[in-house]
């Protein structure tokens, strides 16, 4: 293959890859693209299915994100149920589980993340069910029905945004849900300290059961089909389903056999490039070094598509790093949480609105100035906050804390 014969490959059809792909079809690239994805489906949206799919109330065509026939019109090949298993950067080319092989002129890792499984291993541990992908929901779903069925609970190992929403969405059909927390508290990395005890709250009034500090010892598959599960202390716990929240692992074992930088994913600069020539990465796969040294990876959507975007761009020669402020969400029950910002190293927080109610804002200031914004049913506030942080002027402390000052005028103009 030639360079007048320009094929882009991407592994991995999720929220990432498909970006890229478009991307580069939007950008004037008329060469081939080869968009690889190991699971059975287009590409489909994943926040849902810890939400809405759950409790049925979304249908399969709303989960998609782009149908087979948009992709063929816009003359991306993609292949579903196709696994790359390694790249040979020398020649070039990938290798697809079955012995074919792709050759590349630009290659793009789109391969997303695994869920951590519990250290229990055998049969009981393969009763813990964890959500990545579609067939996780569809069987965790089912789980729930027999739970519903059985009237038996739902344990919930993990209280991070994935368990919580699972819980909410159990909650809401009816079943009895128990939460089991390791930490003294839900979300303890993302969250202050009253936001923690506010969603506590908000999970306790309806009706989730919560336990913190919780150590499991073992976990016992009973004959019936019920999981039982052993917490240190002694407590046990039986369960109709079990589902294990507690964090991903990034998908970076095929850069690093092909000896692509990797700590804890595939190193990325600001434009996506990984260490090796002309091979890019973005979204969960990914981790990025911060200008003071730091680590930084993010699961989301917006750094999925952010990060998918840039690093097409720059397989087509075009520098454009991106530097927006990260953004996430999340629901539970009636509450949308929207998160702007990085708030970790965060030395003060000031609420704005009122945390008796269900709508507010915690503006959180590192040396004065704004670096992240948590909000509550507040959409105003956090699109207003993911303008003006990283902006030239940030809000002081005083300024939040006055209810009568008006944050907008401090949008660039
Ligand atoms: C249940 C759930 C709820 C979520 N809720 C939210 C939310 O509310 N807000 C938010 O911002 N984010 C949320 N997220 C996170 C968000 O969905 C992810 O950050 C985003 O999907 C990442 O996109 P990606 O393209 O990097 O990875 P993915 O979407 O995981 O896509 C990667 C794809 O690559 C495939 N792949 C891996 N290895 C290979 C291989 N060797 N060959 C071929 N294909 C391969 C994988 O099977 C997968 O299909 C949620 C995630 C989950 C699972």
């Amino acid at each position: 293959m030639t360079q007048s014969d320009p094929h882009i490959v991407i592994v991995g059809a999720g929220q990432a890859g498909l970006q890229a792909a478009e991307t580069l079809r939007s950008n004037a690239f008329d060469g081939r693209i080869t968009l690889l994805g190991n699971e059975p489906h287009p590409p489909y949206h994943r926040p849902p299915l810890s939400k809405a799919w759950l409790t049925d109330e979304l249908n399969p065509g709303q989960l998609s994100i782009r149908d087979v026939s948009v992709l063929e019109r816009k003359n991306i090949d993609f292949r579903a149920g196709v696994r790359v298993s390694a790249i040979d950067i020398e020649d070039r080319s990938v290798l697809l589980h079955g012995g074919d092989r792709l050759a590349y002129t630009g290659l793009m890792l789109a391969t997303g993340a695994t869920p951590r499984r519990l250290p229990h291993n055998g049969a009981a541990g393969d009763a813990i069910r964890v959500l990545r992908s579609r067939e996780d929901a569809d069987r965790i779903a089912l789980g729930l029905k027999d739970c519903a069925e059985r009237e038996l609970p739902l344990i919930v190992i993990g209280g991070g945004f994935i368990g919580l929403e699972i819980a909410a969405s159990a909650r809401k059909l009816g079943i009895a849900v128990t939460v089991l927390e390791a930490a003294p508290r839900l979300l303890e990395r993302a969250f202050t300290r009253e936001l923690s005890d506010w969603y506590a709250q908000l999970h306790l009034s309806h009706g989730a059961h919560l336990v913190f500090d919780a150590r499991i010892a073992s976990i016992d598959a009973t004959s019936d089909g019920a999981t039982t599960i052993q917490l240190a202390d002694g407590r046990s716990f039986v369960a109709g389903l079990a589902v294990a929240g507690i964090g991903v692992r990034p998908n970076d074992e095929l850069a690093q056999a092909a000896g692509i930088a990797c700590d804890n994913g595939i190193l990325v600069d600001d434009c996506g490039c990984t260490s090796a020539p002309n091979i890019v990465a973005a979204g969960d796969c990914t981790v990025r070094r911060l200008s003071d040294g730091t680590l930084l990876r993010l699961e989301s959507v917006q750094n999925a598509v952010e990060q998918g975007r840039a690093a097409a761009l720059a397989l087509l020669g075009t520098r454009k790093p991106f530097v927006a402020t990260p953004w996430f969400w999340s629901d539970q029950y009636d509450i949308k949480l929207q998160i702007a910002g990085l708030s970790r190293g965060a030395d003060s927080h000031v609420v704005r609105g009122d945390m008796t109610g269900h709508s507010f804002s915690i503006f959180h200031f590192r040396a004065g100035r704004l670096i992240a914004v948590d909000s509550i049913n507040a959409a105003k506030d956090h699109m207003l906050a993911r303008q003006i942080i990283g902006g030239e002027v940030s809000p002081t402390v005083e300024q939040v804390n006055d209810p009568s000052f008006n944050l907008a005028t401090l949008r660039a103009k």
